[in-house]
């Protein structure tokens, strides 16, 4: 029986990109032609052999004066114009040089020499007198160096105009000109071969299909996919699912020296599923089932390369045939990977948060990347500016009608329960942001109370937004503490998981609801000013902080609260941490702090995922009570007593969780994929 063993662990999706990433080096730079590095990663860091402006330049069109001087009317003495240097002739005290923007500006015996420009604005016309002189009237004063460039005040001589590790884009083009670089060391594009496999499959332009055929849309757009990552392409057409063909279409890729394989197909749990087994037999295979939803039978794999002296892996990645997981894994998997062997030094796929339009019900074992379109809205529904997410309808993984038009794949956590409409989600980008769809400004916002770095601002990623929710006794809000979410350089897996536990534990806390959510770094005043808005403008009942409240040397999240809380609590802590120890001795490196502030109770909670749920379980029992009593009500007395036991540090335990890295799953589905 072909394919792999229905058993095997499924790996999940961090997990499997870490192992990618791990197997993706950096190709061997090469030099190239200015023009043809845009897009690409320099290799080396590039410095300014001269300065620029390389002599002191006019700023304007005017007359180059004595500062000292002042108003008065004087002699042109000389012109020097951009690339005409007034040669020899040298202002002194009582004459000028009329000057063009980017003109040098003539020398003279310092410090009296020419030391200002007054643009022509503020001079009358020159005059020619009867002797030929011209002559002038500078109406205003100037000061010692209006309107002057001084040499190098764009760029040092010396100075790095970029470093090893950079993207080059247009303007990167512009300032290696400048500095004179004809030639640069970039890393290269990869080549990518793409395959389709499959008995079933057509060339694309086959018109009448005959019982059983399909035309093949993967290759073609694998190919588009990979050229839109500015990789050089192979096409390697279809080859059948057949053990021999398979293995010879391999050869042809290795020889033509490819960094990349992609094939689609033939890695399911069918009998002529060969893609697999080959993989095996011809390298090493880092995974074969993935935790992910669609996208589940992705395999990676290094060939080994039979060309002795490329002495280079080639990476290969066996999608699915389905056309979404097909296209889904290229996204996932396949983009960094391309993007670490072009050098890129985040090769992530940049994230943001956006508010789901319609609930959505999630999987219960399987993560899922529910395809969206989503919009930049001035108000997301909750009257703040943000991202809304609109689902791209029936999901199924064959229908590839499901990813047009698609520019964010949603990471949905499997919990098997509905997201709500208006749940904060995290959001993958797979198109350029430059295409989104806008919403229509509304009529009652001119152009002047809109202030436009507002709509889209830095700052976009994070909603910090506080939706209305009437049905919630209880408001929740949720901040994730991370430097690497708030770069945009790693998922927020714990934000979206502790909206899930709150949202599905609401009844036990007394009908709570997450009503905002955000992230910010690990900074005592970004921390500081959503806390505070949060308990004094928006008065939400809990707040749950999530991250930076270990040892290292950014983990200031108890800094930040401790200075804030009125009250504390540390009762809560101790349960929290006497949860945690259970799971992890690391537990007791948490500084984490809890308190209130106002009427709303602010806890730490460790940054592992599974921790957060953990610990608002562990709280549970004794949340609802504590928000009756914080709001005042006394009517509801301690329903018993409970023991205290031995006293603990109340204010340690951490994050460290063990996060199960591959979960067993044994499945004989071959086709929800
Ligand atoms: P497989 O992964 O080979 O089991 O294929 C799963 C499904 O995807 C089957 O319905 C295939 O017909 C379909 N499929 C496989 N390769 C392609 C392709 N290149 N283009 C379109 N559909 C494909
Ligand atoms: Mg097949």
């Amino acid at each position: 029986m072909a394919g792999a063993d229905a058993s095997a662990a499924m790996v999940s999706v961090d997990d499997a990109l870490q192992k990618v990433l791990t197997a993706c080096r950096r190709l061997h730079p090469v030099s190239v032609q200015l023009e043809d590095a845009v897009g690409m990663v320099l290799a080396e860091d590039v410095l300014a052999r001269d300065p620029l402006p390389p002599y002191r330049a006019s700023i304007k069109d005017g007359y180059a004066v004595v500062a000292s001087d002042g108003p008065g009317e004087y002699s042109v003495i000389t012109e020097s114009r951009a690339g005409n240097d007034g040669v020899g002739v040298t202002v002194t005290p009582g004459t000028v040089a009329y000057v063009t923007t980017g003109g040098p500006i003539p020398e003279g015996p310092i410090p009296e020499g020419a030391d200002a420009v007054v643009q022509v604005e503020d001079v009358e016309q020159e005059k020619e007198t009867l002797d030929g002189l011209k002559r002038v009237k500078i109406l205003v004063g100037a000061s010692q160096g209006l309107d002057i460039r001084p040499v190098g005040c764009d760029i040092e001589k010396g100075a790095t105009v970029m470093k090893s590790g950079e993207l080059v884009g247009i303007s990167e083009i512009g300032l290696l000109a400048s500095v004179g670089v004809m030639m640069v060391k970039v890393y290269p594009r990869p080549m990518v071969a793409v395959l389709s496999t499959g008995d079933e499959l057509v060339e694309p332009t086959t018109q009448n299909l005959s019982r059983g055929q399909i035309r093949d849309s993967n290759r073609a757009m694998v190919l588009a996919a990979a050229v839109q990552q500015q990789c050089k392409i192979v096409d390697l057409g279809i080859a059948h699912d057949n053990e021999e063909e398979l293995e010879k279409v391999l050869d042809r890729a290795i020889s033509a020296g490819v960094d990349v394989l992609i094939t689609s197909g033939g890695v399911s749990m069918g009998d002529r599923d060969f893609v697999k087994p080959l993989l095996e037999r011809r390298g090493t295979i880092h995974f074969n089932r993935i935790l992910m939803k669609p996208g589940k039978p992705l395999t990676f794999a290094e060939i080994k390369s039979t060309d002795e002296k490329a002495a280079k892996n080639i990476l290969a990645f066996g999608l699915p045939g389905n056309p979404v997981s097909c296209l889904v894994c290229f996204h996932v998997f396949a983009v960094p990977a391309i993007r670490r062997l072009a050098g890129w030094e985040n090769p992530h796929l940049q994230r943001v948060l956006a508010r789901i339009k319609q609930p959505i019900k999630t999987d219960s074992i399987r993560p899922e990347f529910h395809r969206a379109i989503i919009r930049w809205e001035l108000s997301d529904g909750s009257g703040n500016p943000g991202f809304v997410a609109e689902s791209t309808g029936h999901q199924m993984s064959s229908r590839l009608l499901s990813m047009k038009s698609a520019n964010a794949l949603l990471e949905l956590p499997a919990t098997g329960m509905v997201l709500s409409a208006g749940t904060s989600v995290q959001a993958i980008l797979i198109s350029d942001i430059s295409n989104f769809p806008m919403s229509k400004m509304p009529d009652s916002l001119t152009s002047s109370s809109l202030d436009s770095s507002s709509v889209i601002r830095s700052s976009m990623i994070h909603s910090q937004t506080v939706a209305e929710s009437q049905d919630a006794n209880v408001k929740v809000a949720i901040l994730t503490v991370s430097d690497t979410v708030a770069l945009g350089t790693g998922p927020d897996r714990s934000g979206p998981r502790a909206v899930s536990v709150v949202n599905s534990s609401s009844e036990g806390l007394g009908g709570a609801r997450v009503v905002a959510t955000s992230v910010v770094p690990d900074e005592v005043g970004k921390i500081q000013d959503i806390l505070r808005r949060w308990s004094d403008i928006d008065k939400v009942d809990l707040i749950l902080t999530l991250g930076g409240t270990g040892f290292t040397p950014r983990d200031v999240t108890p800094e930040a609260t401790k200075a804030l809380i009125q009250k504390e609590t540390p009762g809560l802590l101790y349960v929290m941490l006497q949860e945690s120890l259970k799971v992890t001795p690391f537990a007791m490196l948490s500084r984490a702090a809890a308190g209130i502030r106002g009427s709303t109770l602010i806890i730490n909670m460790p940054g592992n995922p599974n921790a957060v749920a953990e610990c608002l379980q562990a709280l549970m029992p004794a949340l609802k009570h504590a928000f009756r009593q914080i709001k005042g009500d006394k009517r509801e007395k301690h329903p018993r007593h409970v023991p205290h036991s031995a006293a603990a540090p109340a204010d340690v335990w951490e994050q460290s969780y063990k996060l199960a890295s591959t979960v067993s799953q044994s499945s004989n589905c071959s086709c929800s994929h």
